[in-house]
């Protein structure tokens, strides 16, 4: 890998950005859920849902959920697998508490195990895993194909990987008025409601700079997964990849 990398436009040392990254959630972790929802008018939670519709799973299936944040993708996997065994896991402490926090609230605790991990060297031996779901975490990864490889060596053989991330608008027209929102309306929304406009400019920026949506899919493919494809919601403001 070089030793460069994007964060958002920046250019910076690989040894940088984790840390970068980290300080942009350590940042908002209290308003992150009611930023997703303003800034997607709600629609996050939706996306959400159509994730776990491509999950189908064995009774006590295994599944390790990426990038946790505060939550909701454990608390779905809960809902919809109550049998499941959840490994929620988050680089950052911040987020990660929130997300233990709202599984006691919620009660999907007794479905939970929490750790500190991040999703480019993860702690888990080869094969340990039915369903593997990263939302809205790959793209701050430093070294996505890393973050891929690993995913790709703890999936059972037969499990399903999803990931559900930023992508590129297929409508020109659509895609302006995106931009436009992205860069003008989402850093005045974090100084508002989080007192944090640089961390939404990182975001707008972050999702510029994510590879669109057949780049990833050769990604995925390339780092040993099968069957890759994927899904375009809202004209392709975010995707679903699913790979086996
Ligand atoms: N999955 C949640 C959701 O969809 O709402 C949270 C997504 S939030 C936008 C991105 C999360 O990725 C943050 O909680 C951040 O700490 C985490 N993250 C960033 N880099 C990571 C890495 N290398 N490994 C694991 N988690 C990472």
């Amino acid at each position: 890998m070089s030793n460069k990398t994007h964060f958002g436009f920046e250019e910076v040392n690989t040894d940088q950005k984790a840390a970068k990254v980290g300080n942009v959630f350590h940042s908002v972790a209290a308003e992150y859920d009611l930023m997703n929802d303003v800034m997607s008018f709600g629609m996050h939670r939706l996306w959400k849902r159509m994730l776990l519709e491509l999950a189908g799973l064995p009774e006590n299936a295994v599944v390790l959920d990426i990038a946790s944040g505060t939550g909701d993708i454990p608390k779905l996997i809960s809902d919809k697998f109550p049998s499941s065994q959840i490994h929620v896991t988050d680089i950052n402490g911040s987020m990660l508490a929130l997300g233990k926090e709202r599984s006691i609230n919620e009660n999907f605790f007794h479905n939970c195990s929490f750790a500190l991990v991040s999703g480019e060297a993860l702690p888990y031996q080869d094969q340990t895993f039915d369903l593997i779901t990263i939302s809205f975490g790959l793209r701050n990864f430093t070294d996505k194909q890393a973050g891929l490889k690993e995913m790709k060596r703890v999936l059972k053989p037969g499990g399903i990987l999803l990931i559900l991330e930023f992508s590129k608008p297929t409508n020109s027209i659509f895609s302006k008025i995106y931009d436009w929102y992205s860069f003008n309306v989402i850093p005045k929304l974090g100084n508002l409601l989080v007192g944090d406009a640089n961390s939404y400019k990182y975001l707008a920026e972050s999702i510029r700079m994510h590879p669109a949506q057949e780049e990833l899919k050769q990604m995925v493919l390339e780092c040993g997964f099968e069957r890759c494809k994927f899904y375009n919601l809202v004209n392709g403001v975010v995707a679903i990849h699913q790979a086996k």
